[in-house]
């Protein structure tokens, strides 16, 4: 889909150079045949990097949807959308569609289109296994506290937990990073998504960190795409789908299994939102 567009775009700049058009089977060969889906690389059991080997359920409900839209495994590109870049890569036509535990909110929503929700999941804590402290966002007092820039999570903190600069809060540029600032003792809590959170503590191993499970917001995934694209209703048939199906269940179930985290059933999977008009 993108290299379509890249396509069509390039032809047209060849052709006011050289007065000459691209030829259908040059645009055929080069055309629709990828589509290029941001995901996490550094979320374990969401949006996974291993080596050549992306997994996760971002991962599988991309495939998912992909698969319904008529593309196979091998025209998928996956490529890395950082919680910053998210909105940026979908306006500059970098990606066709992001799975990448992007929370659908009004202020994303001015700039890009949203289809699902797909999953619900709850900002919570990551602590040291041995914290008897942190019991919630109210216990971050002359905390230092580790969270991703252009996430959700970093912007609650700031806007609703710390509004008398009472926690440190150190923003990173994933995910990854923060994990590494809590097990080298330079943080105390890392803040996001209780779903993202089992699967850094369960990579981690050993039981050395705990996810405090008090969560305090509602995070609705949603499939980001570009602002005007026609794709919302197709996906969102795909999704639903792939929750009366059995694979939506399966597909959260391998994400979950062995991290003691339960998706929270009242939430999920969740009820669509109609795609705007
Ligand atoms: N779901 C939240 C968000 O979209 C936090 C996780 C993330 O950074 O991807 O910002």
């Amino acid at each position: 889909m993108r290299t379509t567009r890249h396509t069509l775009m390039a032809c047209a700049a060849v052709s006011a150079l050289f007065l000459a058009g691209c030829s259908s089977d040059e645009s055929t060969t080069q055309d629709s045949d990828s589509l290029t889906i941001g995901i996490k690389f550094d979320q374990p059991g969401l949006g996974f990097k291993d080596g050549e080997t992306y997994t996760g359920f971002d991962v599988d409900v991309a495939k998912y949807v992909a698969d319904k839209l008529g593309y196979t495994e091998d025209q998928i590109e996956f490529v890395e959308a950082i919680s910053a870049n998210r909105e940026t890569m979908l306006e500059g036509d970098q990606v066709d569609m992001i799975f990448a535990t992007y929370s659908i909110t009004e202020e994303r929503d001015q700039v890009v289109d949203f289809a699902g929700p797909y999953f619900v999941a709850g900002q919570d804590l990551l602590v040291r296994a041995d914290d008897m402290d942190i019991t919630g966002p109210e216990s971050l007092s002359g905390k230092n506290l580790c969270s991703v820039s252009g996430s959700t999570s970093a912007q609650r903190v700031k806007d609703t937990y710390d509004t008398g600069s009472e926690i440190n809060l150190v923003e990173q540029p994933g995910y990854s990073e923060c994990l590494s600032l809590l097990t080298g003792g330079q943080v105390d809590a890392v803040t996001t998504d209780d779903i993202i959170l089992a699967g850094l503590a369960a990579e981690e191993g050993s039981g050395a960190m705990k996810v405090v499970g008090n969560p305090f917001s509602e995070e609705r995934y949603g499939v980001g795409i570009p602002e005007g694209s026609d794709q919302c209703t197709a996906i969102n048939e795909a999704l639903t789908e792939m929750f009366d199906d059995g694979s939506w269940q399966e597909a959260i179930d391998a994400a979950t299994d062995g991290t003691g985290f339960v998706p929270n059933a009242d939430l999920n999977p969740p009820t669509l939102v109609e795609c705007a008009a």
